[in-house]
């Protein structure tokens, strides 16, 4: 029987008959009752082979199952040389079998042998076989492996054919997942058992251990296949007027007049009421399967095509129906985000992306972050940075392979993550752990000694920071104080505007953690890579040469006016450093320095303390400000190299770019040459002069800035220990000495002649 709503899109059903749908059906609950029988694993596969065999009218029925990553295993079949079972292996790619896991697309042919890729395994006793149908056993874009049935008849198999076989491949995922296949060899191994590499991109660096904590636990379906359509069918029906109701309350909510969020919104509506997708699920449960097996089998399509789609926006589209999928499955099966899984005490977060008010509220808790999609540049990762978490991105299909509770290890050096790592792996990274505590013992033991070279040189060390959960840092690292509190974090984590009132406490808190410290607080830089949720997107062609940082402030100064206030008042009477983020041209820093002048005036008309000493600087990320004239340098107080900005101009190499970001080297002649004339305009004028990128944090580059006569430099806490280490072992005159015999020997680089220097003393 039809549901009546079934009526309206009658083109649907007319091209399958009844009776088919019915064998599809009844194959589904032979199948499930096999696997509800006791037994091993391999017993159950062997009951299944034999099922669909019979079911399909094919002689052969096999079962492919990944061994590892690249290496598909025939772990049971029907018709096949039994001799050849956990023998016969292909690599991902190869033969028509491999060729489905590739392309998690199915193989349908009459004429095998003549397929393009066709590769006969003569052990299996396979080429008396001409029809060929293989279809992908996946789980949510995960490969499981490879279903296959065979015949002797040269015939392609039908449209409904492959749709049954696809749908009992889903029902074996499915079961592949409750672990019904558990048996001996690696093919065999528990799902999620297995050790798993996966490599991402450095989104902040450290190296640590742990176990998984996912952000979004995954829905686990138990029951793929329906008992009764109609049931099933309402169930779906009613989940989804659920979703629809959801999703309207959250239009209504994020209707605050940002006409392109509510277009999202409304995209995201619109898939709601999909009819398309409706049917297509409604199709599934008619089928034999389950709702929430309907709604993950048109979810995992989804993802497919997600993988292939090379236009971000529609992949984006993509997401918004996978999340609404989420949604309808949690729904479905009542599993909530809440799982009541408790969080371990060595939590490494899970995402496939997490928005950087949910990093915090987790807070320092966490050990490390990896996120399946994530970007170096993204809000998240910009808190994690500032947490000091180790993190990766882009580490694609985590989400799928880890499960709560699994052992994790963390490499955000190289951007590579180990789940369920092999005890060699696990041992040798508890080495590389250790050492890193050793090494950071030694920091500690130096930690309120100067950073004094050798050779009678004191270089001040400071820290980044932005959050006030970056503050305890300032005691514990031994750094001098804030040489660069980037203020951007505050507006980025929130979703409107903060107050002026709400601004000032916040910075008179910093400053009191400070402890009379200085903390060299950097105006808003938002634009380019930081992009405010509550901010109108500009669509502009290339947004780090765009609408940036003081170019706003000057052009709206509504915001940079009231953050300057907000600084003032926190300072109440104290010292006050302000700093302006890149500044191309002497004009832009007169002009912001002349609002700063006026807001204290004002404060000050106001009834306001102010500040009792004034330091006003410029951030120069340009090549243009080293170049300005000398009334700039001289009416800077001091000037701070922002190298992350600075290098990537320099050399015309987007920092967030991975191909290019690491092409051009910090101590390649030619910035290195530069930078040093920046440090002779400084000494010049007597301008403090500091460098605030994330270069400063990396001994060697460090000690070679403090050589070329940077005097001090700004960095996350967890640098300074072996900034400090290292310069305090360093003579700068002698590596001065071999920055200059490698620049006039005409190397690209320093570095080799500074590491060999580095090796010898
Ligand atoms: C820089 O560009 O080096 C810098 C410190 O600023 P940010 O990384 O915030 O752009
Ligand atoms: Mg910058």
């Amino acid at each position: 029987m039809m549901p009546s709503d079934w009526t309206k899109q009658p083109e649907d059903w007319g091209q399958m008959p009844e009776t088919y749908e019915s064998e599809s059906r009844k194959l589904l609950r032979r199948l499930r009752d096999t696997l509800a029988e006791a037994g091993e694993g391999q017993e159950r596969l062997d009951r299944i082979t034999h099922l669909i065999a019979d079911s399909m009218g094919s002689e052969v029925c096999s079962i492919y199952l990944f061994r590892d990553a690249d290496t598909l295993e025939l772990c049971a079949t029907e018709g096949l040389n039994p001799e050849s079972v956990h023998k016969t292996r292909m690599r991902i790619g190869e033969g028509l079998v491999g060729r489905v896991a590739l392309t998690t697309s199915p193989v349908n042919t009459g004429d095998a042998p003549s397929e393009k890729g066709f590769r006969y395994m003569p052990e299996t006793g396979e080429e008396i076989y001409s029809s060929f149908l293989g279809v992908p056993i996946q789980r949510l874009g995960e490969r499981l492996g490879v279903l296959v049935v065979q015949s002797k008849q040269t015939r392609a198999f039908s449209d409904d054919e492959v749709y049954a076989l696809e749908v009992v491949a889903m029902v074996l995922a499915e079961m592949t997942e409750l672990g019904a296949f558990i048996g001996e060899g690696a093919a065999l191994a528990a799902l999620h058992q297995r050790p798993a590499m996966f490599r991402g991109g450095v989104g902040q660096e450290g190296v640590t251990s742990g176990h998984v904590w996912l952000h979004e636990p995954r829905v686990v379906i138990t029951n793929p296949v329906a008992d009764d359509p109609q049931v099933e069918l309402g169930r779906l029906q009613g989940a989804v007027d659920e979703l629809r109701i959801s999703v309207d309350g959250m239009l209504t909510a994020a209707n605050n007049g940002d006409k392109d969020q509510m277009q999202v919104m409304e995209a995201y509506r619109m898939f709601a009421n999909s009819k398309g997708w409706m049917r297509r699920m409604e199709a599934n449960i008619d089928r034999g399967l389950s709702a929430e097996a309907a709604v993950e089998k048109e979810q995992s399509a989804a993802r497919a095509r997600m993988t292939q789609i090379p236009d971000a926006y529609l992949r984006e589209r993509l997401h918004d129906l996978d999340d609404l999928s989420n949604r309808l499955l949690r729904i479905l099966t009542g599993q909530g985000t809440e799982t009541g899984a408790e969080m371990p005490s060595d939590p490494v977060l899970i995402a496939r992306n997490i928005g950087p008010g949910e990093l915090l509220a987790y807070g320092r808790r966490l050990k490390g972050i990896v996120l399946e999609e994530g970007s170096v540049a993204s809000h998240a990762a910009i808190v994690a940075r500032a947490l000091a978490i180790p993190l990766v991105v882009h580490a694609a299909r985590i989400t799928t392979e880890a499960l709560n509770g699994d052992p994790v290890l963390v490499d955000g050096e190289q951007g590579i993550v180990h789940l369920r790592p092999e005890d060699s792996v696990a041992a040798a990274f508890r080495d590389k752990i250790a050492m890193q505590a050793k090494a950071q013992e030694r920091y500690a033991s130096i930690r309120d000694k100067p950073a004094e070279t050798p050779c009678g040189t004191r270089i001040a060390l400071h820290m980044n920071a932005g959050l006030m959960a970056d503050l305890p840092s300032l005691e514990g690292s031994g750094a001098e104080g804030v040489g660069l509190f980037r203020t951007e974090l505050q507006f980025l984590i929130r979703n409107s505007v903060p107050r002026r009132g709400e601004l000032a406490a916040l910075y008179g808190r910093v400053l009191e953690a400070a402890k009379g410290k200085r903390v060299a607080f950097r105006t808003l830089d938002i634009g380019s890579d930081k992009v405010l949720p509550y901010m109108k997107p500009q669509d502009e062609p290339n947004p780090a040469l765009g609408w940036r940082a003081i170019r706003v402030g000057l052009d709206k100064p509504g915001v940079m006016r009231m953050q300057l206030q907000a600084l003032i008042r926190a300072a109440n009477g104290g010292p006050l450093t302000v700093m302006f983020p890149f500044v191309a041209q002497f004009d832009e820093f007169r002009q912001a320095r002349d609002h700063l002048l006026r807001e204290v005036e004002r404060e000050g008309k106001l009834g306001h303390k102010t500040p009792s000493d004034l330091q006003i600087g410029a951030m120069l990320e340009t090549p243009s400000l080293a170049f300005a004239p000398k009334q700039f340098f001289d009416m800077a107080d001091f000037i701070s190299i922002g190298g992350n900005d600075l290098k990537q101009f320099f050399f015309a190499a987007d920092r967030e770019n991975e191909r290019v970001r690491r092409r051009y080297d910090t101590l390649n002649v030619s910035f290195l040459t530069f930078l040093e004339q920046i440090v002779g305009r400084c000494r010049q004028s007597d301008a403090d002069l500091s460098f605030c990128g994330e270069d400063a944090g990396r001994p060697i580059e460090a000690a070679c800035f403090a050589a070329i006569g940077i005097r001090s430099l700004s960095m996350r806490p967890a640098s300074i220990g072996p900034v400090k280490s290292l310069l305090r072992r360093t003579n700068l005159v002698d590596l001065k000495a071999v920055i200059d015999q490698a620049a006039t020997e005409g190397h690209q680089s320093v570095r080799p002649a500074v590491m060999e220097f580095m090796r010898q003393t």
